[in-house]
């Protein structure tokens, strides 16, 4: 079953094209990379995505509904969760802090969410759940600027978490880490994708980081696919080669 899919996505700033008319498919449970050089258009198709800019053309479809033009709140309501290549955390909140905001956010408390933060046990609860499940349950009443970058980055998975989406959007989520610690994200994408259900989609500029976990790979040069594929029919195919592995 298709979860997610794009036709034909465009979006122009002044005469720039970033996105020039990019279709894809993601599968239920899917883990998907989307690989391209930084300017190749990855963040603005997932700024469409998710509804966080709006296309100048084309369409989103999530989970068999039509959510063109939907906006990034109700598309969270509906089931997709992204997280930002700059981190969105509030450095000067808690971790726990944090993945509450988002988690009231999508009940809609948001509004009301400094007043009577203290009452939301149920919420607190489910919080602290995501942050067991992503690794930092042991920093959840550090202040978010206190964590290493590697643990601001699961935060960021976190806070995409909270809103309990089927289809998860994660934009470099690997981007300045050591090789441990994208072993550690690459694990928690593993564990998310194959027995928490989720559809995962990522972004990443290096083809190697992902060869071994992506289940398809789908590769943006200049704002339009290139090609999509598996790590073998991507590395193999010499439209890549040549712009990005260099022969
Ligand atoms: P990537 O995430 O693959 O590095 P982006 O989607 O960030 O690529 O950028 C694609 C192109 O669109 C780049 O040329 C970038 O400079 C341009 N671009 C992205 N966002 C904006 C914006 N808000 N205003 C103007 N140009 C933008
Ligand atoms: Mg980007």
């Amino acid at each position: 079953m298709t979860v997610l899919s794009a036709r034909d996505l465009r979006k122009a700033f002044g005469g720039v094209v970033a996105v020039g008319g990019v279709s894809l498919d993601v599968e239920d449970g899917e883990i998907r990379a989307v690989i391209g050089p930084n300017g190749a258009g990855k963040s603005t198709c997932f700024d469409l995505l998710s509804g966080w800019i709006l296309p100048d053309g084309g369409t989103v479809t999530l989970l068999g509904r039509d959510v063109t033009g939907w906006t990034a709140p109700r598309l969270a309501r509906a089931g997709l969760g992204r997280s930002f290549q700059r981190s969105n955390a509030f450095l000067g909140l808690t971790v726990l802090e944090n993945v509450l905001a988002a988690v009231l956010a999508r009940a809609g408390h948001a509004r009301r969410l400094w007043r009577h933060v203290a009452g939301y046990a149920a919420e607190r609860r489910r919080a602290l759940e995501v942050l067991e499940a992503v690794g930092l349950g042991a920093w959840a009443d550090a202040p978010a600027r206190t964590l290493p970058y590697g643990d601001q980055k699961r935060l960021d998975i976190a806070i995409a978490l909270a809103v309990e989406p089927r289809v998860l959007i994660l934009d470099e989520p690997l981007a300045g880490l050591a090789p441990a610690e994208r072993t550690g994200i690459l694990d928690l994408i593993r564990w998310l994708a194959r027995d928490q259900g989720k559809t995962v989609i990522l972004s990443e500029h290096d083809v190697d980081a992902v060869l071994a976990t992506a289940d398809r790979i789908t590769v943006l040069h200049q704002g339009q696919v290139l090609t999509e594929g598996t790590a073998a029919e991507v590395v193999a195919n010499a439209a890549v080669r040549a712009a990005f592995l260099g022969n």
